[in-house]
């Protein structure tokens, strides 16, 4: 027998577990399966922009080689300019990492901080890769409260409430999967004072902040506090619809000298991955370099601002079904009224909807959610799929456990 290494024990990303594992088998068994668990655009037909295809074509003869282990210069650049553009004073090539995709970099950026048993606050619901990887360097994820009734943003007493001596980091993800949150200047920078007075390292996950729909703005946590030391990750995945490519970045902002030996460890771990995939890099330049922009998918009529609106709207006529309607990112987060539907368990609830109504959403505890009450719904998916599947959610819900 082959054991299982015994760090994996506590790592959990239940998101793609049993649930992925059961809807295999039933397309194995020729069931077809809407799937609305995945925020992954191109499947969706929200294809790429031209341009940024047509210059990883252009590039491919350059990338053969391994590139510097950073990234190339070109994107590297082009990235550090961006965040000046947002308001990141004197950020500059050196202090981008380039991943593959966002993921490699949560891991790497972990690993070369964590200690076993240091803590780490990462918000509650969360992107869970966060909690596991966390869970994988050994460390403890410590979950800060959202708050549901405040439109999920961070209850700032409940932050200040779980560090310790122990915590090295605070995770911000913003907007925030799975809620679709966009934080206010005011929160964050309430979360960036927790930081400041207890010496924490920010991690800031950005990847979908330019995915906004009607009025929300976004505030780019490093350009609130150039006086604390500030890792933004962001990525192609998402607004450049290109997650296929895998390509991502890190960028290191504020004191960077008090962060020295740290940097080191990152620089070693990229280092020994050697650089990350080549041809993607060559979309960064063109995605960043201003021709391309996404407001024709958020505006109204836009697909993305349309099918947000439709997905918000018909879930909550749902009987016991309340959402806070998403302001950024690809995805809705409804609660299911505890008084109306008894769930004990959200993943068999969504392992069950899998199986009656072929209908594949992520369980709200899968993001590390404290109550079995919540779905998540991806809306990349054109208006008419989404009503025939929030159709076959409100089918199964007349039915279940009431
Ligand atoms: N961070 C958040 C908040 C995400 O939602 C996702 C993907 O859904 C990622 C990171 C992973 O991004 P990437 O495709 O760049 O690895």
């Amino acid at each position: 027998m082959v054991a299982q290494a015994s760090r994996l024990q506590d790592v959990r990303y239940d998101i793609r577990g049993p649930v992925l594992r059961r809807a295999r088998q039933l397309e194995a068994e020729g069931h077809r399966i809407l799937k609305l668990n995945l925020g992954n655009p191109a499947p969706f037909g929200l294809d790429a922009p031209d341009a940024v295809l047509r210059d990883v074509v252009q590039n491919l003869g350059d990338a053969q080689g391994y590139s510097d282990a950073r990234g190339i210069h070109s994107a590297r650049l082009a990235v550090a300019q961006s965040y000046e553009r947002l308001g990141v004073a004197g950020v500059g090539p050196d202090d981008v990492y380039l991943g593959n995709g966002v993921s490699e970099l949560i891991a790497m950026a972990l690993q070369a901080l964590l200690n076993v048993g240091d803590e780490v606050l990462v918000p509650s619901p969360d992107y869970p890769l966060w909690t596991g990887v966390v869970s994988l360097c050994g460390g403890s994820a410590v979950h800060y409260r959202c708050d549901e009734q405040a439109g999920w943003a961070p209850d700032l007493d409940d932050v200040g409430a779980h560090i310790s001596p122990r915590t090295r980091a605070m995770v911000i993800i913003n907007p925030n999967n799975p809620t679709g949150a966009v934080y206010s200047k005011e929160t964050l920078l309430g979360l960036l004072d927790l930081a400041r007075r207890h010496g924490l390292l920010v991690l800031t996950d950005e990847i979908y902040d330019q995915i906004l729909y009607e009025d929300a703005v976004h505030y780019c946590a490093a350009a609130l506090a150039p006086d604390l030391v500030v890792l933004t990750l962001g990525g192609l995945s998402k607004t450049y619809r290109l997650a296929g490519f895998r390509s991502g970045w890190l960028v290191v902002s504020g004191p960077r000298q008090e962060a020295s030996e740290y940097l080191e460890g990152l620089e070693l771990l990229a280092n020994m991955r050697l650089c990350p995939n080549v041809p993607a890099q060559y979309a960064i330049q063109t995605a960043l370099g201003g021709t391309v922009d996404i407001t024709h998918l958020l505006q109204p009529g836009g697909r993305l601002r349309e099918q947000r609106d439709f997905a918000w709207q018909k879930l909550t006529e749902i009987p016991g079904v309340e959402c806070v309607k998403p302001a950024g990112s690809l995805y809705v987060f409804p609660r299911l009224d505890p008084d109306v539907y008894k769930i004990v368990d959200d993943e068999r609830l969504v392992i069950d909807l899998l199986e009656q109504q072929h209908l594949m959403l992520s369980h709200g505890t899968g993001f590390n959610l404290p109550t079995p009450d919540h779905v998540r719904v991806v809306f990349l998916a054109a208006v008419t799929v989404l009503d025939d599947a929030i159709d076959r959610l409100a089918r199964f819900l007349q039915n279940y456990g009431q």
